[in-house]
């Protein structure tokens, strides 16, 4: 869907030009799960499907939002009705409402608007749609009202709407990728020091895809399994005596591991450990060139998350074993868990695994009784923007 969608949608709707479109993409986690409420790393880049939102000064009180993949309709709210809880606002257009809400609460005036959302990037699938509606929102209302945040001030304020607005206790990965991704390239993102580096990844300079396999079985965050782990991890910091559970270095993991009361909080705490060295390790090969040799780290990303974290789920583990079978160089559930989906690193010859895993995987659906799940090839895309 090209930007064009989005403002031919707000002219038909509003009848006049809108002031500007924006996008911002949704992402996919190379590696790095579970790590970001523990301070820890993580590696996401910004996926070539994005959520473009034309945007329009209003001359009223009301901000509107109309979405091109919900039914027919413009939802209108009184600029007084838009805070936390309010029961003007109940279901999507929450996530529109809470971004403008978010800059509000910055201090700085902001103008009521009419928004138009029309997203290529699935809902629920992992790939993280709703961090793509709130950074291209945020970066609407306030290009709007005559104010530019840098990325990382975009992504805090679009996590803000996530948390306090929506309700959604994310952390802060996903607004920090679609707001601060740069075309070709990975970024690793520090979660406690807040800082990121851009490091490149062109899978197909190297032979390489990256492919999608969306499960189709619905995740959720709001759930309580995401509640628990992070309670976990909190749980065992506090035993260890550090701030966070990324202060244990992996060196230090035998000896942390001994001093913990149960079973479940040491597979917890070794998830979170090796998986921060992991993205370590990710790195290193990455810088060194050799985009090919993270396969193994990606798998054992995948087992890390299955064993010791409990958050895969048979379609996921099906989806990861089949492309592995089938010759990928690695392969792991991405996102959240329970659901949503796996990516899978692949050599990308003509007739190659690409080829293979798309037959194999849906075949291994179709055989277990599984919903087809969906497979797409993505590519490290720039991260939120404005078009025009
Ligand atoms: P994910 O971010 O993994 O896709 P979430 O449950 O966090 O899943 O966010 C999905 C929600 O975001 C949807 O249920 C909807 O409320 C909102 N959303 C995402 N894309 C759109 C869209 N194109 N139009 C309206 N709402 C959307
Ligand atoms: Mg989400």
């Amino acid at each position: 869907m090209s930007a064009s969608t989005a403002a031919d949608l707000f002219r038909r709707t509003f009848g006049r030009d809108p002031d500007g479109v924006f996008s911002a993409p949704g992402r996919v986690n190379l590696i790095g799960e579970h790590t970001d409420y523990s301070g820890g790393l993580v590696l996401p880049f910004a996926i070539d499907a994005r959520a473009q939102l034309a945007a329009g000064r209003a001359d009223s009180s009301r901000v509107r939002v109309v979405s091109a993949q919900k039914p027919d309709e413009v939802v209108s709210v009184a600029v007084d009705d838009i805070w936390p809880g309010s029961p003007a606002v109940t279901g999507w257009p929450g996530y529109l409402l809470g971004a403008f809400w978010s800059v509000r609460e910055t201090g700085r005036p902001v103008e009521p608007v009419d928004l138009v959302l029309d997203s290529q990037v699935p809902s629920g699938a992992g790939l993280s749609s709703s961090a793509a509606v709130e950074c291209a929102t945020v970066l609407a209302v306030s290009a709007l009202s005559g104010y530019r945040p840098d990325p990382l001030t975009v992504a805090r304020l679009a996590q803000r709407a996530e948390n306090d607005f929506v309700g959604v206790p994310c952390g802060p990965m996903d607004q920090t990728a679609s707001a601060a991704c740069t075309e070709g390239a990975v970024l690793l993102f520090d979660t406690r020091s807040g800082t990121v580096e851009n490091i490149p990844f062109d899978p197909a300079a190297h032979g390489l895809a990256v492919l999608v396999v969306d499960t189709r079985v619905a995740h959720s965050l709001a759930d309580g399994e995401y509640g628990k782990r992070r309670a976990s991890c909190e749980r065992a910091a506090h035993r260890l005596g550090v701030p966070q559970l990324r202060d244990i270095a992996i060196g230090d993991l035998p000896a942390a591991l001994d001093r913990l009361p149960d079973d479940e909080l040491r597979r917890r705490v070794r998830h979170v450990v090796t998986e921060n060295d992991r993205v370590a390790g990710t790195v290193e090969l990455l810088r060194a060139g050799r985009a090919a040799g993270i396969g193994d780290l990606l798998t054992a990303s995948h087992a890390s998350l299955r064993d010791d974290y409990d958050v895969s789920c048979p379609e996921l583990d099906l989806a990861v074993d089949t492309a592995l079978a089938a010759g990928a160089l690695g392969a792991r559930m991405t996102g959240g868990g329970f659901g949503g989906s796996v990516i899978a690193l692949v050599r990308a010859e003509t007739n190659g695994s690409v080829g293979a895993i798309g037959d194999a995987v849906p075949a291994a659906f179709a055989e277990n009784g599984y919903t087809s799940p969906v497979l797409r090839s993505v590519t490290p895309a720039q991260g939120a923007r404005q078009e025009v």
